[in-house]
């Protein structure tokens, strides 16, 4: 079962849809299960979706790497507390 780590990890992949068949079914039913993640994807989605009308391009791997982060400390954040 993927972890809300696990998740945020893969998640920006799961947005541009470029994770496979395995990795995308274990995303949705972490979804199903943990609301926490499916605001975060949705807030992800979102901010990305307005990132590439905003530029006109997808995003640089370098800014990519930079959300993985804030993502990653976000979330350690909410499960340490
Ligand atoms: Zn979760």
């Amino acid at each position: 079962m993927l972890s809300c780590r696990g998740l945020a990890y893969i998640a920006s992949d799961y947005i541009d849809d470029e994770l496979g068949r395995v990795n995308r079914m274990s995303v949705r039913m972490h979804l199903m299960m943990c609301p926490r993640c499916r605001s975060f994807i949705e807030s992800l989605r979102t901010s990305t979706e307005l990132l590439e009308r905003h530029s006109g391009q997808p995003l640089s791997e370098e800014y990519a790497r930079s959300i993985d982060r804030q993502i990653e400390r976000a979330l350690a954040d909410r499960h340490d507390r």
